[in-house]
């Protein structure tokens, strides 16, 4: 019989062991599980996670960029246990609550009330869901039922069920699915890595956006939206592009009658440098999708903020006009109030401002430690950051994630990029040590660099 309530007091050894034999964990080739244990988590605390026998770990990549103020924040821990005692959950359809209304409202006060509606969900890839269905339901409300076709872009990233998938351009989570999946169009990605000799970020945004511009006057007819993350693809490898991509994007949708899907689920909350990210570009989307950080990384809970006047073209006697959408957990009450003690935290801690010193503090320590390294492409967009590796040796990414827990940094390359991205709770000599470990990591790792050895594997 296995122990019922045991886990505070289990070696790390035995809860990898436990969990190899019963958890079936995400994102993760099960035949590494030996070579690459998972790490077992005991507690956290503000940047700082550790294990089951105290060993520390900064989670430099924020638990998969949805921790903003760190682990265990205070407001954010009074505010659920306040929350606990008076309503977990209840159903919202035919019901609703303050922390769920208060949420909606203050989102939509922070895009000057351009996204008047707020359509709740639990996880990233359902928010893309409904941004998806919504905008085809639209023009099928207007009429232009042919409309049902999607745009994305190449390198993207919008979850893993199959609609989002079939927007996702990542061979690793789509190849083997490709036969379920429906046909979206991929154009260019604005890649500011992808510029010619003498051309800036901008010309590539243009270059991009042209591609975009001739599918759309040829097929705007058969087409619904757009789908984009705005200014960082995170998931292929934190490919930045220019703001002026955005800029372009809005007035060609606006132009030839399609939506535009800003799917903010990771660049959303502050981590570009504003709340949203389609600030930078001052344009607003049709559908925006959070995620992620919303809850301070505390609780699944996803959202699609969208305009009144589209949330208007669903209200209709006719159940076949109106948006029937729903998940069990839509609007959880817990996850609504970590989202609003989250919110506060971007105000009492002055988030924004204070990110702008710890992101120039990074920059400026890892440029000068990159200098002379096998590194290119230094970049960073507000509170991420990301370098290239060069002649990076089979399976980089997990050399590379192995020799950063040897120096106390649960950090996960993808591909051949490491980025950092940590929560914003972090402190000028916790930013010092990450650098100074992210550049240990490097060295330990090109050092141990095999001549020849299987296919690279892209951790995430
Ligand atoms: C993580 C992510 C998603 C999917 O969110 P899940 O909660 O993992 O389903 C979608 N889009 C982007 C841009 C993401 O980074």
């Amino acid at each position: 019989m296995p122990p019922k309530t045991a886990f505070s007091s289990s070696s790390n050894a035995d809860l990898q062991r436990r969990s190899r034999l019963h958890v079936w964990h995400p994102c993760t080739q099960s035949i590494r599980l030996e070579a690459v244990p998972p790490l077992p988590i005991a507690r956290g605390e503000g940047v700082w996670l550790f294990d089951q026998e105290g060993r520390r770990y900064m989670d430099a990549t924020s638990s998969w960029w949805v921790n903003l103020f760190g682990h265990a924040h205070p407001a954010i821990n009074d505010a659920l246990k306040q929350q606990l005692d008076t309503l977990s959950h209840v159903m919202l359809a035919g019901c609703t609550h303050a922390p769920a209304v208060e949420l909606a409202e203050r989102l939509s006060a922070l895009t000057g009330l351009a996204l008047g509606h707020c359509f709740y969900a639990s996880d990233g890839a359902s928010a893309v869901e409904i941004a998806l269905k919504m905008s085809f339901h639209f023009w099928r409300n207007a009429g232009r039922s042919g409309k049902r076709r999607f745009v994305a872009l190449k390198q993207g990233y919008h979850g893993e069920t199959l609609g989002a998938l079939h927007v996702t351009d990542v061979p690793v989570f789509r190849d083997a699915y490709a036969p379920l999946l429906a046909n979206a169009h991929l154009v260019a990605s604005p890649d500011a890595r992808n510029a010619r000799a003498g051309e800036g970020a901008a010309d590539v945004a243009r270059r991009a956006a042209a591609e975009l511009e001739a599918l759309l006057a040829e097929q705007h007819d058969t087409i619904a939206a757009v789908i984009v993350e705005p200014l960082v693809q995170c998931a292929t490898g934190m490919a930045m592009h220019d703001p002026e991509y955005l800029l372009l994007v809005r007035a060609l949708c606006d132009r030839h009658g399609v939506h535009l899907i800003a799917d903010e689920i990771a660049v959303g909350c502050g981590r570009t440098g504003s709340f949203f990210a389609c600030e930078q570009a001052g344009i607003w989307p049709d559908f925006l999708c959070l995620s992620k950080g919303i809850s301070g990384g505390y609780l699944p809970l996803a959202l699609v903020m969208t305009r009144d006047a589209i949330h208007d073209a669903f209200v209709d006697d006719d159940a076949a006009r109106s948006f029937l959408h729903s998940h069990s957990y839509t609007g959880n009450a817990l996850a609504c109030r970590a989202a609003l003690a989250t919110l506060d935290l971007f105000e009492s801690e002055d988030a924004l401002r204070r990110n702008r010193d710890r992101a120039a503090r990074l920059l400026q320590r890892l440029r000068d430690g990159l200098e002379g390294q096998h590194a290119d492409h230094l970049r960073q967009r507000g509170m991420i950051t990301a370098f290239d590796v060069r002649e990076p040796g089979a399976r980089f990414a997990e050399r590379f994630h192995l020799a950063a827990r040897a120096q106390g940094l649960l950090m996960r390359p993808i591909g051949n990029t490491v980025y950092l991205m940590p929560p914003y709770a972090i402190g000028d000599g916790e930013i010092d040590r990450l650098v100074d470990g992210t550049l240990a990591t490097l060295k330990a790792t090109m050092e141990t660099n095999p001549k020849e050895g299987t296919h690279d594997v892209a951790l995430a």
